[in-house]
């Protein structure tokens, strides 16, 4: 009788792919307390080296002192302060679009959006390696869901071609958080309005990375509003903090104001860490050098590991997944990496296909060069090879 949690939990260590947390004892850095022991880490999304800059840090504190910590109410009620009207503002500015609308966390504003904006005479069409809150997302919408092949646009226009769906919405990843690789954006953008339907993009891993000034995955492809519709970018990646936003036109953000229920029923982040983002933002947009020193380190790390032979992926973003093939071969090399000082998390099925399982390799612009050799040094190492130098 009962739930038997065990059995499900016994299969799953079976198959070795049980999973339980770290426990981290310092700030969010290239070297970090984790399980008590010193290690320098290549898996956070922190890329600029925002989540303990003194800037940010002390735009926090200072918000608290003035407006406590919790925002006590939802956005609607009287939990939306002036820092959070401030960083919508900026936010929309920043993007290139009319307004912006805070969430509590990425997840929330991708089923929040999604589920508002379809039902059941819709239908939503996802890239097959889209994040998993877009896919929870679709398949919860009440939406006709379907995923069409890994960037390929002609698969998702021969979709669009036999929908009678009302609203036909395309979702996808700008940068595809296992791969690393960008969205085919501007031909997606080009088959959306092809066929009316609207095109959504997620932008966690692009925002404050990608692009001239930051500004992400369609900054670098030069689309506006009228070309993507919906806007996703999260503020606990390149930006360093937590909480996203969604942003768009002024019509869009009106109706999510009105519909989307994970913006409704829930409590406004607290208005420090608003505060917080906004100097995140400052950051990102003062200090250009962390992007110029986070590609000088992309650059390195790829010419490096190529000639010492492994296979990279399509990825000229911080996310450098290393190609292994078999979980267990990915497993003893995540294992000696961490022998010799260094996390790097083994990805395995089924977060990834079966038979790619990979290292997945994060760079940040807070690593120096001499901490990427370290890396590589391992890697050289592992490889049999004197050295990479
Ligand atoms: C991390 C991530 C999210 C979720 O954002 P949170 O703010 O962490 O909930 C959504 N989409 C993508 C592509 C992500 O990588």
């Amino acid at each position: 009788m009962g739930f038997d949690l065990h059995a499900d939990l016994a299969a799953r260590q079976a198959e070795g792919l049980y999973r339980k947390v770290r426990i981290s004892g310092s700030a969010q850095g290239p070297l970090m307390q984790v399980d008590g022991e010193a290690l320098l880490t290549f898996c956070s999304n922190d890329y600029l080296g925002l989540a303990n800059h003194p800037k940010v840090v002390a735009a926090f504190q200072a918000a608290a002192a003035q407006y406590g910590v919790g925002s006590g109410a939802a956005h609607l009620v009287n939990g939306h302060s002036t820092l959070h009207q401030q960083l919508e503002e900026e936010l929309a500015a920043f993007t290139g679009r009319e307004a912006a609308l805070l969430f509590s966390t990425g997840y929330m504003a991708n089923t929040g959006t999604i589920q508002a904006l379809l039902g059941k005479d819709d239908a939503v069409f996802e890239d097959k390696w889209n994040h998993a809150s877009l896919l929870d997302a679709g398949l919860h919408s009440g939406a006709r869901f379907q995923r069409y092949l890994h960037a390929d646009v002609v698969n998702l226009a021969s979709r669009l071609e036999r929908t009678d769906a009302r609203r036909k919405l395309v979702v996808t990843d700008g940068v595809f958080s296992m791969d690393g690789d960008t969205a085919p954006l501007t031909d997606l953008a080009t088959c959306a309005r092809q066929h009316n339907a609207w095109l959504m993009v997620d932008d966690a891993h692009g925002l404050g990375v990608l692009g001239k000034t930051g500004a992400g995955c369609l900054e670098e492809a030069g689309l506006g509003q009228n070309d993507v519709q919906i806007l996703m970018g999260t503020l606990g990646k390149g930006f360093g903090t937590a909480g996203a936003f969604v942003a768009g036109s002024r019509e869009l953000i009106d109706y999510l104001t009105n519909f989307a229920r994970p913006y409704i029923y829930t409590t406004a982040m607290p208005a420090a860490l608003a505060g917080a983002t906004l100097a995140s933002l400052s950051v990102v947009k003062s200090e250009p050098e962390r992007r110029h020193h986070l590609n000088l380190l992309i650059a390195h790390f790829r010419s490096a590991m190529t000639s010492l032979g492994f296979q990279l992926m399509d990825s000229s973003t911080p996310i450098q997944p290393v190609l292994v093939g078999d979980a267990n071969a990915a497993l003893a090399m995540s294992q000696r990496l961490q022998q010799a000082g260094i996390l790097v998390p083994a990805i395995r099925p089924p977060t990834v296909p079966a038979g790619t399982a990979r290292l997945r390799v994060t760079l940040s612009a807070s690593h120096s060069l001499e901490q990427v050799n370290r890396l590589l040094d391992v890697f050289a190492d592992i490889a049999g090879a004197p050295s990479w130098r």
